[in-house]
């Protein structure tokens, strides 16, 4: 039986003090003994929180009291162990930067693509006249994504705008965007509206959602996920892995983050490179002085950097 939940939840809806809000909802939350992630703007909330079935049923339950914030569709995963190490609540002027010069340009509140539930996207995704658009950058669509969808060369939401034109051609398609957990697609598909595509429908609450309401059928390899999980499974219907391991080319489903803390780069590596490697992408992050301890996990809580770098590898090559 799990003790632990992590949610996965965004929002858009007015904020009107939102530095303020930010400053008491870390309170709340840390008087919950939650951990976990969650950006404030203007514009809404974005946030991943985790701590026990408890302490999440009171975090949903008070979040939703709030008419602010009661539409908001939490998801909810059952996990051994809480998912962060830490609580932050950021306040910031956008809950997913959009790399748009004038954010403003796009309102999600007043225009976005048609929500499309699991099992509606699901019924679409095949049809002839229909494109289906990952909007998630390089280290996601590598690990995992829908079968025969268009994905973006990007390292980062932020150059999404960039790339509108390069999608031009599937004006005449009625284009489904697909996410995470559905906060991307919100401007993503915002976008593509204003930018003069006809018909744009994005897949509600994102791949999370498909998995657990549509059995995640034709999402193929994992979904890569912000918490100490790294990725999770998502189809239980007709699985297949197609990520492969960057060392070696071996099919693996495994990501980690370098262990060397000035790379971090997301990649995938097999267990037995991992091993060999300790966690690291390349021979020159592996002799790097302050290499992390691989544990297996290839996941590694943020610690505040060192001012000096040189002195501090000049003390460890001591
Ligand atoms: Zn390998
Ligand atoms: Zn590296």
């Amino acid at each position: 039986m799990a003790i632990y939940n992590t949610l996965l939840y965004y929002c858009y809806s007015t904020i009107e003090d939102a530095e303020q809000f930010a400053a008491d909802h870390l309170k709340f939350c840390k008087s919950l003994g939650l951990t976990g992630r969650i950006i404030v703007a203007h514009e809404g909330l974005n946030g991943t929180v985790s701590g026990t079935v408890e302490a999440c049923k009171t975090y949903m339950d008070t979040v939703h009291a709030d008419a602010r914030f009661a539409g908001i569709d939490f998801k909810v995963d059952e996990v051994p162990e809480p998912s962060f190490v830490k609580m932050h609540v950021r306040h910031k002027a956008e809950i997913v930067y959009s790399g748009l010069r004038d954010p403003e340009m796009i309102d999600p509140k007043q225009k976005t693509g048609k929500h499309l539930e699991p099992k509606e996207f699901m019924a679409m995704k095949d049809r002839d006249d229909v494109v289906v658009l990952d909007v998630r950058s390089n280290y996601e669509h590598s690990l995992g994504k829908f079968k025969n969808a268009v994905t973006l060369d990007i390292e980062n939401f932020r150059d999404f705008p960039a790339m509108i034109n390069e999608l031009a051609k599937y004006k005449d398609k009625k284009i489904l965007t697909y996410c995470t957990g559905g906060i991307k697609c919100e401007k993503a598909s915002a976008l593509l509206l204003h930018e003069g595509f006809p018909e744009v429908y994005q897949l509600h609450g994102g791949i999370i959602k498909y998995g657990k309401e549509a059995g995640g059928e034709d999402f193929e390899g994992k979904c890569y996920v912000f918490d100490n999980r790294l990725s999770v499974d998502v189809n239980s219907v007709n699985p297949v892995v197609i990520s492969t391991c960057r060392n070696c080319g071996k099919t693996t489903p495994k990501m980690i983050n370098c262990a060397n803390p000035e790379c971090n780069e997301h990649f995938t590596q097999c267990d037995e490179c991992g091993t060999k490697m300790e966690g690291c992408c390349s021979d020159a992050c592996q002799s790097h002085p302050r290499k992390r301890v691989y544990d297996g996990t290839g996941y590694y809580v943020k610690v505040p950097q060192p001012v000096n770098i040189n002195k501090r590898e000049k003390i460890q090559l001591a």
